[in-house]
């Protein structure tokens, strides 16, 4: 069986683990403050803070903008559910808009017509872990003094151009970038989070919220040896990286440049070996975005029905996905309000999600594109 990705893990994370169990402290310690510091120092962030993972994350963010009962948020529905979430925990309502058909991101061209006096924030994706018009979505957000979150939950490692220089995502050119650690992005910690950001004042505030407001942090009490008594001045959330997790995620990013390397060259492998079938539609970089292939998205032919396409690779023994959900699609979103959004529906329906990770053999390669290619055939 191939399954759609597989964790790049061995001895050393084992290790890793190992050493924190043994060493008495476990949870939000010297490991998430090392790992929070070369996060920030690999994707050029002035600040990181760790968390129990993006979703938490995104709801610091949300709330450090600024966000509560009655804003609007506007933010794509063609995203994981949690992206729509999070706005929903500050008591805000996410407005969709729709996305360009082939990067799967956020149109910037949609966003002026959906501001209304209750919009507090831009929360945009880098979906797949490709890189979003961000210096577009930043110049509307900019003139209408929007801020504006990154959904980087799948865009470690991914690059972006600005101002001429290649950089990483989560350098941060809005306000604030959120990262996932969970199984299906390309670096874990099994479950896990991270923010990155410029604003020294946010990334406090974030450290603040992470430990239920607690006034003092567990480091610092304990490395006092004066008595220190901590206060709660606002309403905080436990949500806390171990640092069982911080240890194993520092070993994850070591491997990161490797990784993103090996699922570029991959990426390439698979649209070398299904350009000879015209009716499959291959994932596209814009000149300004270097995708670290998190998901490798493919068009299905409209005659293809996309679900005896999946059958059909399963039947081989190869594991797909169907193109990413459409939040408004779901019962807890299907009443709100928004323009349609027809590229959203298409990237859902007719696209599906091939396996792609870094163990991946030739032969293996060349089965998913052979099957692929024969069950979309024209016929
Ligand atoms: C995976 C994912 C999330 C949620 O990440 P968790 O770490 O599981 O909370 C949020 N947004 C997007 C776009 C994702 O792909």
């Amino acid at each position: 069986m191939i399954p759609i990705i597989k964790p790049v893990m061995d001895q050393r994370e084992a290790d890793a683990a190992s050493r924190v169990i043994l060493s008495g402290w476990i949870t939000q310690g010297p490991e998430v403050a090392a790992f929070e510091k070369e996060f920030a120092e690999y994707v050029g962030a002035e600040h990181a803070t760790a968390v129990s993972n993006c979703t938490t994350g995104l709801h610091l963010a949300l709330l450090a903008a600024g966000v509560g009962q009655g804003d609007e948020v506007i933010t794509v529905s063609h995203s994981y559910i949690a992206t729509a979430n999070s706005v929903r925990y500050c008591g805000a309502e996410p407005i969709f808009i729709d996305v360009d058909p082939v990067t799967h991101n956020m149109d910037p061209a949609l966003i002026e017509a959906a501001i209304t006096p209750k919009t507090k924030a831009i929360l945009m994706v880098h979906q797949m872990g490709m890189p979003a018009d961000l210096a577009a979505i930043v110049a509307v957000a900019k003139k209408h003094k929007l801020p504006v979150i990154e959904d980087a939950a799948c865009a470690a490692g991914a690059e972006i151009l600005w101002e001429g220089e290649w950089e990483k995502i989560g350098r941060v050119r809005g306000d604030v970038a959120v990262f996932s650690f969970h199984p299906r992005k390309i670096m874990s910690t099994g479950d896990g989070g991270m923010l990155t950001t410029p604003h020294a004042d946010w990334n406090a505030k974030f450290k603040l919220l992470r430990q239920h407001g607690m006034s003092v942090p567990d480091t610092v009490r304990h490395g006092s040896n004066q008595v220190i008594f901590e206060t709660h001045p606002v309403l905080g959330y436990n949500y806390r990286m171990t640092d069982i997790q911080a240890a194993v995620g520092r070993e994850q990013l070591r491997r990161l440049p490797g990784i993103v390397a090996r699922r570029r060259e991959i990426a390439d492998i698979y649209k070398s070996l299904l350009s000879s079938a015209q009716w499959i539609g291959l994932p596209q970089e814009p000149a300004y975005a270097r995708s670290n292939w998190q998901s490798f998205a493919v068009r299905l032919p409209d005659y293809a029905d996309q679900r005896a396409v999946m059958q059909a690779m399963l039947d081989a023994g190869i594991a797909t996905r169907r193109g990413i959900m459409c939040s408004h699609r779901e019962d807890g979103y299907k009443d709100s309000s928004h323009a349609p959004l027809p590229h959203s529906e298409g990237c859902q329906d007719r696209t599906i999600v091939l396996p792609l990770y870094p163990q991946m053999t030739m032969a293996d390669l060349e089965l998913v594109a052979s099957t692929l290619k024969k069950a979309t055939e024209p016929k």
